[in-house]
C-alpha cells in the first residue's frame, strides 16, 4: 500500500483492484463476497495511514473511475477524478466556485467524503449530489442536506461512483484560473518532504492546531514523526518512518491534549489496519 498512500508508507493489501466502471466494481465486491473478504474503500490515499502489517482483505480503489461532463451550470466527475482536474475543467467551462480548495491532494469522492476545505471554502459549500454503491452491490444517489457533512464522515461502507457540483457560471474564467494558480502555490510543498493533511478535527471550544501547539507537541521528538511547527495539525515524516510511529505520535497526541488541556480530540485521517497501543 506503499504506493497508493501519500505518507508511502503501509504493507500489502490482501487483495487489491481499481475498477474503471460500476460494472467492474460490482465483479470486484462479488468475488470479495464469494471469498469471505472485507472491502476497503479508497481513494487516492491522502489521508490515510495504513497499517505496516497491511490490509486484511480487499482494497477497492476509485482511482481508475475517470470521466466528466457538464450540464450547465452541473459539473458531474467520476469518483477517481483528481480534484485538480475538476477544478480546471470546470474553470475551462467557464464554471467558478472551486478556486479556493485548489491545491487539496486526491480525488473528488475524497474530498467529498471528507469535506475537503481551505481558505474558508469546502467542498459541501458546491455538492450537488453523489451516486454511490453499496457493498452489496445497490446504486443510490445521495442528494445534499446539510448535516451529512456536519457529521463528520459522509458515507461509510459504499463506493462513491460520481459527484455532481453546482458551480457558478462566469466569464471571468482568467481571472479564476490566476486565482486557482495562487492558491495552489500557497500549498506547495517541497516534493522533498512528506507532510500530512490534518490529523484531527478541531473540538468545539479550540481548533487542533491551536490544542496541539499549547500542549507543547511540535517539532522534533526523537521519532521520524512529528507534528509540524509550520502547520501543527498535520504531520511530517522523514526517510525510513513507519506507519507505526506516526501512529504512535497521534496516540501521543490525544493523550497529551487530552491529560493537558482536557479536550478529546477526533481523528479527520482514516487509520488502516490493525497497530500496537505503544504507550
Ligand atoms: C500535503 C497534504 C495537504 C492537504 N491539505 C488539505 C487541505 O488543505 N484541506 C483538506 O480538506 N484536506 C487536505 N488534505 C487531505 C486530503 O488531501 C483530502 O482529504 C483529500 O480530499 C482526500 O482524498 P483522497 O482521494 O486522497 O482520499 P483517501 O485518502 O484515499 O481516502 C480518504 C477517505 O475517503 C474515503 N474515500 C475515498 N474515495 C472514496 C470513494 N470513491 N467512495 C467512498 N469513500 C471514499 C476513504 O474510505 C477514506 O475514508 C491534505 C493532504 C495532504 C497529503
Amino acid at each position: 500500500m506503499k504506493k497508493h498512500s501519500s505518507f508511502s508508507t503501509g504493507g500489502k493489501a490482501e487483495y487489491y483492484a481499481e475498477p474503471g466502471n460500476a460494472y467492474d466494481a460490482i465483479n470486484a465486491l462479488e468475488m470479495a463476497y464469494a471469498k469471505g473478504l472485507s472491502v476497503t474503500v479508497i481513494g487516492a490515499g491522502t489521508h490515510l495511514l495504513v497499517s505496516d502489517e497491511g490490509i486484511p482483505g480487499l482494497v477497492l480503489s476509485a482511482c481508475g473511475m475517470k470521466g466528466m461532463s457538464i450540464k450547465g451550470d452541473l459539473l458531474i466527475a467520476s469518483s477517481g477524478e483528481t480534484l485538480d482536474n475538476v477544478i480546471n475543467q470546470a474553470i475551462d467551462h467557464n464554471l467558478i466556485g472551486l478556486e479556493e480548495i485548489a491545491g487539496i491532494p486526491g480525488t473528488i469522492a475524497g474530498a467529498v467524503t471528507v469535506n475537503a476545505s481551505a481558505n474558508s471554502r469546502s467542498i459541501s459549500d458546491m455538492f450537488f449530489y453523489a451516486d454511490y454503491l453499496t457493498l452489496n452491490g445497490e446504486i443510490h444517489r445521495r442528494p445534499f442536506f446539510y448535516d451529512f457533512f456536519s457529521r463528520g464522515t459522509f458515507l461509510t461502507d459504499c463506493l462513491i461512483l460520481s459527484v455532481a457540483l453546482r458551480l457558478t457560471p462566469s466569464r471571468a474564467s482568467a481571472e479564476a484560473r490566476e486565482r486557482k494558480e495562487k492558491y495552489v502555490e500557497k500549498m506547495y510543498i517541497p516534493p522533498s518532504r512528506r507532510f500530512s493533511g490534518e490529523i484531527f478535527r478541531d473540538s468545539r471550544t479550540m481548533k487542533a492546531s491551536e490544542a496541539i501547539k499549547l500542549a507543547g507537541l511540535t517539532g522534533k521528538n526523537g521519532s521520524r514523526a512529528e507534528f509540524s511547527e509550520y502547520q501543527p495539525n498535520s504531520i511530517l515524516t522523514y526517510p525510513g518512518c513507519s506507519s507505526q510511529e506516526i501512529y504512535t505520535l497521534i496516540q501521543r497526541g490525544r493523550k497529551t491534549i487530552k491529560e493537558k488541556l482536557g479536550i478529546e480530540l477526533d481523528t479527520s485521517i482514516t487509520i488502516l489496519g490493525s497497530f500496537r497501543d505503544e504507550l
